[in-house]
């Protein structure tokens, strides 16, 4: 018998934020596998499946665990919070079945079942701090190197990137933050707009608007997305917004227009552009 891996990411934590298609998967499922407080949050999706529940540090014993029962022919869904291929378990089932000299089509069959991710679930109740070119980074370095992580942290700020820090905080790991911060301020002004989303979509959901100046001075933990805004997002009443740039071109408080449709692309109008910008150095 064929066996199959659902790998479902079930979104933030409430049932109205889980897709359709992740919903059919875990009914389809003959065992959910996950780490327990994600078994929690949707055991009211639970028809006969059976549960294999797992602790926080035991990532790999579940993937090998799911690749196991689905060779024996079981169908296995193995749940993540938010999305599961954003620091989910999408691709370590991927790297134990690639040691077992797998490949994709072969059995088990595996199927990605994407989820709404922290970064999009904490922007929505902030405002739309994510309008323009942003990026994740995990402060933990459980698993990747300190330096690594400080280099990605420089290189988003320096570029300018609105910046969804995930895992920014926990018991044992509280100077990241603070690291992170130091070099944020190195390129980013004090008073940009930070939120701190605190279980979004969950029973103890908690939304503050704080500054990169202030933002430590608020309660950051495990259950926290820190978004950090780029150079021109603002607050307006307790909303965070990023502008796309639609002011550099757009009258957006009239309904006249300085430039009618036809003329809106011409490079003129565009003195940012690559081709504006190659022409002024030619
Ligand atoms: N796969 C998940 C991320 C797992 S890493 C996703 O796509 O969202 C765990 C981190 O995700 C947490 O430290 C936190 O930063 C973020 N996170 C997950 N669920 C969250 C929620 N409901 N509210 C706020 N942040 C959350």
């Amino acid at each position: 018998m064929e066996g199959k891996i659902l790998i479902v990411g079930f979104g933030p934590g409430n049932l109205e934020q889980i897709t359709i298609q992740a919903r059919e998967a875990i009914q389809e499922s003959q065992i959910i596998i996950g780490y327990n407080t994600y078994v929690d949050l949707i055991r009211h999706l639970l028809t006969k499946q059976e549960i294999v529940r797992t602790g926080m540090t035991e990532e790999v014993s579940r993937a090998q665990k799911a690749v196991d029962l689905a060779i024996e022919g079981k169908v296995v869904a193995v749940i993540s919070s938010g999305d599961a291929g954003v620091y989910g378990m999408a691709g370590l089932i991927y790297e134990v079945l690639v040691e077992r000299g797998w490949h994709n089509g072969e059995n088990p069959r595996v199927e990605v079942i994407p989820g709404i991710s922290a970064i999009h679930s904490c922007a929505a109740l902030l405002g739309a701090p994510i309008m323009h070119d942003a990026c994740t980074i995990s402060l933990s370095d459980h698993l990747t190197p300190w330096v690594v992580i400080e280099k990605r942290i420089e290189a988003a700020a320096s570029a300018d990137f609105v910046i969804a820090l995930y895992n920014p905080k926990s018991g044992r790991r509280t100077q990241q933050i603070e690291e992170t911060q130091k070099i944020l301020l190195k390129y980013r002004d004090p008073q940009t707009p930070v939120g701190l989303v605190k279980s979004a979509y969950r029973d103890r959901q908690q939304v503050v608007r704080t500054t990169l100046a202030d933002m430590l001075n608020h309660d950051i933990g495990m259950l926290t997305t820190v978004i950090i805004g780029n150079s021109s997002t603002f607050y307006h009443d307790d909303l965070m917004i990023t502008p796309r740039g639609y002011q550099h071109k757009y009258a957006l408080d009239s309904v006249d227009q300085r430039l009618s449709p036809g003329e809106r692309l011409r490079p003129e109008n565009e003195p940012w552009s690559l081709k504006m910008q190659e022409n002024t150095t030619l």
